[in-house]
């Protein structure tokens, strides 16, 4: 196997207590990849020799961003339903129902193109893990297939049949909650890693989120939950209480909920670019991180709520908006993420870890969120290999 070393790297984000600061900084680097993965990292100077030789010079590079919540199996466009947001109309749960009915009358195919275009694009912009949940389905069938098709492009596998109530459950929502937990679960939970629930008023209420997710532990998925998006509800004690590996939104949060997220494993993950795109108040990073909460960032990429996958205008947004300071920002990309879906080998670059490497087109990381908006990929590596 070939070795890869990166020599003059102005600033390498570790993540690790090695380096300084909150992301273990390490200034004039050198990094060397072999096997797929980090083998050393230290001072450019003492770089040993390796097979391929770049030179980075001056830039900085960080662990690839680990996006660890994104619904990008989909068919059909709902660009006018922003449009039409953006003159006045809210945003509801609702529309997501909009999205189903082009999902089942899609072939597998234009699922397969859709989805594998948009991974592509966030490989692009530097996101090198991804999750991908279900939810457009929601039939057994429909929902087996888009875990099918997500899992051909990541592990990380989400079963979110309980999205919304589709329309043929109009009136019987103990009729859908029945059938989630028991023929789609037994459809999903091969190709699943993770179960999540919308616990949201015109979703699902916490005694069904509770049953869902219950239900989807017993089968071997680990619980997730959407919660407080839309306004303050039992989502997130729920969460914390079935041992959710993250609860997704945390935009209104009682004090109970912040205490319940300090005291627990749970991650609280923060999806600014949906209060961009829904004109929605953001969620406050700041109370979260200050009452010792870990905080992850995520795009939440789908056709309705949010359809950015940049995770840099989720970092510029943490910052801008949400009160983080830029480390706190890049490191909620990244390490957050990983936390987030329970991985211990990506979001840092200790040796030994994934080499998941993001080189940026600036000397330091605090450009992601001083210059929003820019494009500042330079080049990234996933397993070792550089993408196109
Ligand atoms: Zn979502």
């Amino acid at each position: 196997m070939t070795a890869t070393v990166i020599t003059g790297i102005s600033v390498l984000v570790t993540n690790t207590p090695g380096g300084d600061g909150p992301l273990g900084e390490v200034t004039d680097a050198a990094l060397v990849m072999e096997d797929g993965r980090v083998a050393w990292t230290g001072p450019s100077a003492s770089a040993p020799a390796a097979d391929e030789h770049v030179d980075a010079a001056g830039r900085c590079v960080l662990p690839g961003f680990v996006d660890s919540h994104s619904h990008v199996v989909f068919a059909g466009d709902r660009s006018r339903e922003f449009a039409a947001r953006m003159a006045g109309r809210p945003y509801a749960a609702g529309g997501i129902r909009t999205t189903v009915a082009a999902t089942r009358e899609a072939s597998d195919e234009v699922l397969r193109a859709t989805a594998a275009r948009l991974v592509a694009e966030m490989h692009a912009q530097g996101s090198t893990t991804v999750e991908i949940k279900s939810g457009y389905g929601l039939t057994p069938a429909d929902e087996a297939r888009t875990l099918r098709i997500a899992g051909e492009l990541t592990p990380e596998t989400t079963f979110l049949g309980a999205h919304v109530v589709p329309p043929e459950f109009d009136g019987d929502a103990r009729g859908y909650v029945d059938l989630v937990c028991g023929e789609m679960l037994r459809a999903c939970a091969p190709y699943a890693r993770w179960a999540d629930v919308f616990c949201e008023r015109g979703a699902f209420d916490g005694e069904q989120t509770r049953e869902i997710l219950t239900a989807a532990a017993a089968a071997g998925l680990t619980p997730r939950v959407h919660a407080g998006q839309l306004g303050e509800g039992p989502g997130v004690r729920i969460g914390v209480e079935l041992g959710a590996a993250s609860v997704d939104h945390c935009t209104f949060l009682t004090d109970a909920d912040v205490a319940a997220l300090a005291g627990s494993e749970t991650v609280a993950t923060l999806l600014p670019t949906i209060e961009f795109s829904t004109r929605q108040p953001y969620p406050d990073a700041r109370r979260l991180i200050d009452a010792g909460v870990t905080v992850a960032l995520a795009t939440d990429c789908n056709p309705g709520s949010g359809y950015s996958s940049s995770m840099a205008l989720a970092i510029a947004l943490g910052v801008r908006e949400m009160r983080m300071t830029t480390e706190e920002a890049v490191r909620a990309a990244t390490l957050g993420g990983a936390r987030a879906l329970r991985r211990d080998d990506v979001g840092h670059l200790a040796p030994g870890a994934r080499a998941d490497v993001l080189m940026l087109d600036a000397p330091n990381p605090i450009y992601l969120a001083y210059r929003p908006g820019v494009p500042q990929v330079s080049a990234v590596w996933k397993d070792g290999h550089r993408l196109p």
